[in-house]
């Protein structure tokens, strides 16, 4: 049997619609649209498109966009500045920074700069701390991504046992969060784990985040499981794929998402919602 197939690309196009129907709502009404700021330093490749791609998404949606470019020597100081300059601008609801920054900078300093009604990132210890704390105010993009896809299977979550390959800052940990938030029962592994394969065996949900190509074989999966592959991994042909074997776990899983068209498209649409859920808290307040 073959896995229904979550398509991010479908489910995030939904998303930008019901988005820009809201600005388009927003801006009738007089007010004015919602404004992100994306800071690039450097000339990292990866950087460059990942950061064209949101930009792209905001002036689809109705947003304005600004880009900040920088150069790679730039001084910690003086990107600390330019933060405490888009705090105070009105008209820039989200700031975001596209991480990894050069050697020179660090990275826990520079996030704690944003006000965190403008941390549409979700990376500000004041953000997680609330996710931490049950009451959730912007939340990291890919997990909350992650959560509006598996609400589209329409899978009941409490109760299910969940296990999350990975704990970093930005996927792993939030991920765990928002699952337990979910009334998930949830497992965290890293490189440290053991009987790693034991444990997806187990898994009613699986969510990869390692960073490995095919890393997760078809036959660890229990049989029904929902897949989530956040992976991106290019390979030596240039083609990208996901950590999970996709084609064997597809004859298992209930549910899989397929890379690419699977959390990448849904990680930058959450942007855009978050910038969306910034930009009404500011207009309120
Ligand atoms: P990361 O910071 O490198 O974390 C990787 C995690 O995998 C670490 O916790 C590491 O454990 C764990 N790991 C490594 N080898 C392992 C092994 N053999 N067994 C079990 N765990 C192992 O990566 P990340 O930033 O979370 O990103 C993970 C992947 O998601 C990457 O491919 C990245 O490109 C992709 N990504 C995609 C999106 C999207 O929008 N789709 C967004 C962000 C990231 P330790 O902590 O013990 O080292």
């Amino acid at each position: 049997m073959s896995a229904n197939l979550l398509d991010g690309k479908a489910i995030a196009a939904d998303l930008r619609n019901h988005i820009k129907t809201e600005v388009e709502a927003i801006t009738t009404s007089g007010q004015r649209p919602p404004g992100l700021a994306v800071i690039l330093v450097g000339d990292n490749p990866a950087s460059q498109v990942y950061v064209r791609n949101k930009q792209k998404a905001c002036e689809e949606v109705g947003f304005l966009s600004e880009l900040i470019r920088l150069d790679a020597g730039v001084s910690q100081d003086e990107l600390l500045s330019l933060i405490d300059e888009l705090n105070q601008r009105e008209e820039i609801d989200g700031i975001l920074v596209q991480l990894p920054l050069p050697k020179q900078i660090d990275e826990e300093t520079i996030i704690e700069r944003i006000l965190p009604t403008k941390d549409v990132d979700g990376f500000h210890p004041y953000n997680v701390g609330r996710l931490v704390l049950r009451m959730p105010l912007l939340r990291p993009c890919t997990p909350k991504g992650v959560m509006t896809m598996l609400e589209r299977t329409g899978v009941e979550l409490a109760g299910k046992d969940a296990v999350i390959i990975g704990q970093s800052n930005i996927v792993g940990r939030p991920m765990a969060l928002e699952l337990l938030m979910a009334r998930c029962t949830i497992t965290v592994c890293h490189s440290k784990t053991r009987d790693l394969e034991g444990k997806i065996r187990g898994a009613d949900i699986v969510v990869a985040a390692v960073g490995r190509p095919n890393f997760v074989q078809g036959d660890w999966i229990k049989p029904g499981a929902v897949v989530i592959d956040v992976g991106i991994n290019r390979l030596d042909n240039g083609k990208l794929c996901g950590d999970v074997d996709f084609e064997a776990a597809r004859e298992v899983a209930g549910w899989i998402t397929p890379v690419p068209g699977g959390v990448g498209p849904m990680t930058i649409a959450t942007l855009l919602e978050n910038t969306l859920q910034a930009a009404k808290l500011h207009q309120v307040s």
